[in-house]
């Protein structure tokens, strides 16, 4: 009897214990499910971050750039650096940009000191981002036949025919300016860190190709741009910190909108903006894919001239035009 009853304790305690043994496998497949799945979720929250952001980027700057400026019947930053898609080696991050609030703001700061009043000799700099380009040349040519001379933010291209621009650019009077080496988005404004290694790898670069250091920036989608991970005034304080002069633009010809403008309505969007300002900072691209841009060229100069306009290349006398201005960054 007793020898019956002990046997089934035991048989009781192994089940409990059995029992027991399945809890605590379950328990420890349940946390693990969990884990995963909330590793999961970051990871994808994080990619659906990053996706609403080239969405809004797309969006917004072809549409915005030129609206927020007409609806808002005050003259904002047209970030319009976008999609200037380029088929060369660096040029395939171009992103978008849009305004940013403080942007707007501190540009119609800006504007307020530069609207024109009658009788001004309205200032114009002409500028192109992106290149070299297949299109450098031709750009260059015409600047040349107006002797008109303009301001080119270039990137790193390594091919001789870039080689050979760069040093035409500065040649022939014209001011060479910076606009990042790989103009990658996501790589120049990961970090400050990152922000500088492409920043010192411009200026090196355009040195020892052209003997000259060069001082002057403009950011990749302006310093008013909403892609950058990083809060753009940090790489501001550097650039002050390096005498380093960037300009962002007031006027924008519209030749990087998702709209494809014909050459007249590019000299039109310039010359409805430029009579607003005492300086005008035109943007326009200098790209493979802008061919429109350089057809435009000769009759914007031509137009420009006709309304006694003068057209300079950017120097330390120009006055500054900056969407977040450097000397709010301290
Ligand atoms: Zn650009």
């Amino acid at each position: 009897m007793e020898e019956k009853n002990q046997s089934s304790l035991k048989e009781q305690q192994e089940r409990r214990k059995r029992i027991n043994r399945m809890k605590r496998g379950l328990i420890s497949f349940i946390g693990i499910w969990m884990l995963i799945c909330m590793f999961l979720c970051v990871f994808l929250m994080i990619k659906v971050n990053n996706l609403e952001k080239q969405i809004s980027q797309l969006v917004s700057d072809s549409t915005v750039s030129k609206d927020v400026e007409e609806t808002m019947s005050v003259n904002t930053s047209d970030g319009s650096d976008m999609l200037s898609y380029d088929s060369t080696e660096n040029a395939n991050d171009e992103n978008a940009t849009e305004p940013l609030i403080a942007g707007i703001i501190n540009s119609v700061e800006m504007d307020s000191e530069n609207l024109a009043q009658e009788n001004d000799v309205l200032k114009v700099y002409l500028t192109f981002d992106d290149g070299p380009s297949d299109n450098t040349a031709a750009i260059l040519d015409t600047l040349a036949q107006y002797n008109v001379k303009a301001t080119f933010f270039v990137v790193g291209k390594t091919d001789d025919q870039s080689k050979e621009m760069y040093q035409r650019i500065i040649n022939e009077g014209h001011t060479l300016g910076m606009h990042s080496y790989s103009h990658k988005y996501s790589v120049i404004y990961d970090s400050l860190n990152s922000f500088e290694t492409d920043f010192y790898q411009i200026q090196e670069y355009l040195y020892d190709v052209t003997g000259r250091e060069c001082n002057l920036y403009r950011f990749p989608g302006g310093s008013s741009n909403q892609v950058s991970n990083t809060d753009m005034t940090e790489f501001i304080k550097f650039l002050n910190e390096e005498n380093v002069t960037y300009f962002d633009w007031n006027v924008s010809s519209g030749d990087a909108t998702s709209q494809a403008y014909t050459a007249d309505e590019l000299v039109n969007n310039v010359l409805s903006d430029v009579v607003k300002y005492k300086t005008s900072v035109v943007l326009m691209h200098d790209s493979n894919t802008k061919g429109t841009t350089v057809e435009a060229l000769g009759p914007m100069i031509e137009a420009l001239q006709g309304m006694g306009a003068q057209i300079l290349p950017i120097d330390e006398s120009t006055t500054q035009v900056q969407h977040i201005k450097a000397e709010t960054v301290e």
